[in-house]
């Protein structure tokens, strides 16, 4: 009836405002913690499962406002984005993440610190340079910096970051594909991607422990991928059932809740030299 149709227009549009509002005032807040710059990162291991220790640790932003308490990057990183301030935030993850990696490095270390990048940060011509500085002022190897960037990174300008990332591994940088398996995800462009990494979204490894086709799929993934000499990682291993099908499936490295969550910096340095798979 005519008003059931009312209701539903009303109830999604102050729906609609609602969620407007809240990005509205998370962009203004950002825009705030910037300036006092509160943000920290936290550091989550990506275990190898040939030797059973650390290969790198994927830097992840936190952020607890004053007012609006915490929140969650999945929320707050596509404000950032949309209201541009994602280029000053990822110059300054990118800082503290190649900081922090030279200092869990400063024994006979090598160990790598993967850093998410946005598309947009990718749109900016002077990324490669940002990237060398950035290694430069820290006195990071450029082989211990992994960066993290997914397929919608692709989609506009396909030639040029291409070349971008062409031009970081001929200094050493390494390239991961990240969320593979929820963008498009074609099999066949694999081979034109210059990248080392391939990161298996958790979305395929939840259902690893029943018996479903996402076993399949992750088994071709490993195999094919291998034959491309690009190492994989699986993302989001929660339980010793998922971990005993990646070991079957050849999988190289594991991240997740199994072994640790992400941890703040003092922490990240306690989980070194240890044996996970001993
Ligand atoms: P992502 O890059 O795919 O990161 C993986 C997310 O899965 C992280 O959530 C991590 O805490 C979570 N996770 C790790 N292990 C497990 C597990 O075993 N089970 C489950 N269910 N989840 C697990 P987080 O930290 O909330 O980050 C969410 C997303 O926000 C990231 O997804 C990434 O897209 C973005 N993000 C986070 N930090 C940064 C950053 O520094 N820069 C940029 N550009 N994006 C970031
Ligand atoms: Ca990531
Ligand atoms: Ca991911
Ligand atoms: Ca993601």
């Amino acid at each position: 009836s005519k008003s059931i149709g009312k209701n539903t227009i009303q109830f999604y549009q102050d729906f609609m405002r609602k969620d407007m509002l809240r990005r509205l005032s998370i962009e203004s807040h950002l825009r705030n913690a910037l300036k006092k710059n509160i943000f920290t990162l936290h550091y989550q291991p990506q275990i190898c499962l040939k030797t059973g220790t650390i290969r790198a640790f994927e830097a992840l932003i936190r952020w607890t406002d004053e007012e609006l308490g915490m929140i969650s990057p999945s929320e707050f990183i596509p404000v950032a984005e949309s209201a541009g301030l994602i280029v000053p935030l990822g110059e300054w993850i990118l800082k503290e993440a190649c900081k922090e990696a030279k200092r869990l490095n400063s024994g006979q270390n090598k160990i790598l610190m993967s850093v998410n990048i946005s598309a947009v940060q990718l749109k900016q011509l002077d990324f490669v340079d940002l990237v060398k500085n950035t290694l430069k002022e820290t006195g990071l190897k450029p082989e211990l910096l992994e960066l993290e960037v997914t397929e919608t990174t692709l989609i506009s300008s396909f030639e040029t970051t291409i070349s971008m990332f062409e031009e970081l591994r001929k200094i050493g940088v390494k390239i991961s594909l990240d969320d593979f398996g929820t963008g498009y995800s074609s099999l066949s462009y694999l081979k034109k991607l210059p990248i080392d990494t391939l990161k298996i979204d958790k979305s395929f490894i939840k259902d690893l422990d029943k018996e479903c086709i996402e076993k399949e799929i992750t088994e071709s993934i490993v195999a094919l991928v291998h034959k491309l000499n690009i190492e994989v990682i699986a993302e989001g291993v929660e339980n010793g059932k998922q971990l005993a099908y990646l070991m079957q499936c050849n999988c190289d490295n594991i991240q997740g809740f199994l072994i640790s969550k992400p941890v703040p910096a003092i922490s990240a340095k306690e989980l070194l030299n240890k044996n996970y798979m001993a």
